[in-house]
């Protein structure tokens, strides 16, 4: 198996640990710590992470626990992703993905329907593993292959996700040659901003109805749906949750017990 890999560095070649008589490439702890400490080292901040192999975790997370900051990850799901890549960025991609989960501040106050923050993640990782060497293609390797093209409740869909780690790796590859920041692509004539409550993030809605995600270098990537449902008011749809925004352009969504709860407000877009 670690044959077919492509080991960029011989300190990558730390992140492939045979277990036992199994095949499958894992990622032990102290790999995975010593990975971290290089993303954030590239970050020019100094490393104060706790990094945890936990079979309780499902793919990988950022959380805060005791005032530490930790990040965990499932060994199981990263052989499975350095497996179907088959390249060893793809776990460094994803610790990044969780590093800048901490150092976005996300996890201070961890609310449940933020996707802006995930494609701000998905920027960094792609930032930072230029600046480590990674070529693009390697630094979408993960998110390419166990990416979702649907999206899930907290995960906007593939091609958001890629498009944002494209951009944050193109950005650093701009600052590298000394080009500036890549122009802005205004969407097609935004109609209106949407506002969620607990959401730093702002999102627009397009006059196709595609619902976007400007980044700090205000590129546009469309990851939801807005549709006018005339009369009936608009519908908005973004992963599989569905919202209702009434005359008044509150935003509201049914809650688990059937009941609306308002989550947010949009506006007419003013230039
Ligand atoms: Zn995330």
């Amino acid at each position: 198996m670690i044959a077919a890999m492509r080991i960029g560095t011989s300190l990558l070649l730390a992140l492939f640990v045979h277990a036992g008589v199994a095949q499958q490439p894992a990622l032990d702890e102290a790999a995975a710590r010593e990975a971290v400490y290089r993303i954030v080292r590239h970050s020019g901040l100094v490393p104060n992470f706790v990094v945890r192999a936990s079979s309780e975790t499902r793919t990988a997370i950022a959380y805060v626990k005791d005032k530490q900051r930790v990040i965990a990850y499932n060994p199981q799901f990263m052989a499975t992703v350095l497996d179907s890549a088959r390249s060893d960025w793809s776990a460094i991609s994803i610790l990044a993905h969780e590093v800048a989960h901490h150092l976005l501040g996300h996890t201070i106050d961890p609310a449940s329907l933020r996707p802006g923050d995930e494609l701000a993640c998905d920027r960094y990782s792609g930032f930072v593993l230029f600046g480590m060497g990674a070529a693009l293609a390697e630094a979408l390797s993960a998110q390419s292959a166990i990416g979702d093209p649907h999206g899930t409740r907290r995960h906007p869909p593939k091609h958001a996700r890629l498009e944002a780690i494209r951009h944050g790796w193109d950005e650093a590859r701009r600052l590298r040659e000394g080009l500036p920041p890549e122009s802005p692509r205004d969407p097609d004539g935004l109609q209106y901003v949407l506002s969620f409550v607990d959401d730093a993030n702002t999102y627009y809605a397009d006059s196709l109805g595609r619902v976007v995600w400007f980044d700090q270098s205000a590129c546009a990537i469309p990851f939801g749906e807005l549709r006018d449902g005339g009369k009936a008011g608009f519908t908005l749809q973004w992963m599989d949750e569905a919202f209702v925004i009434d005359g008044r352009m509150a935003i509201w969504r049914k809650s688990a017990h059937g009941m609306p709860l308002q989550v947010g407000r949009m506006e007419r877009y003013a230039r």
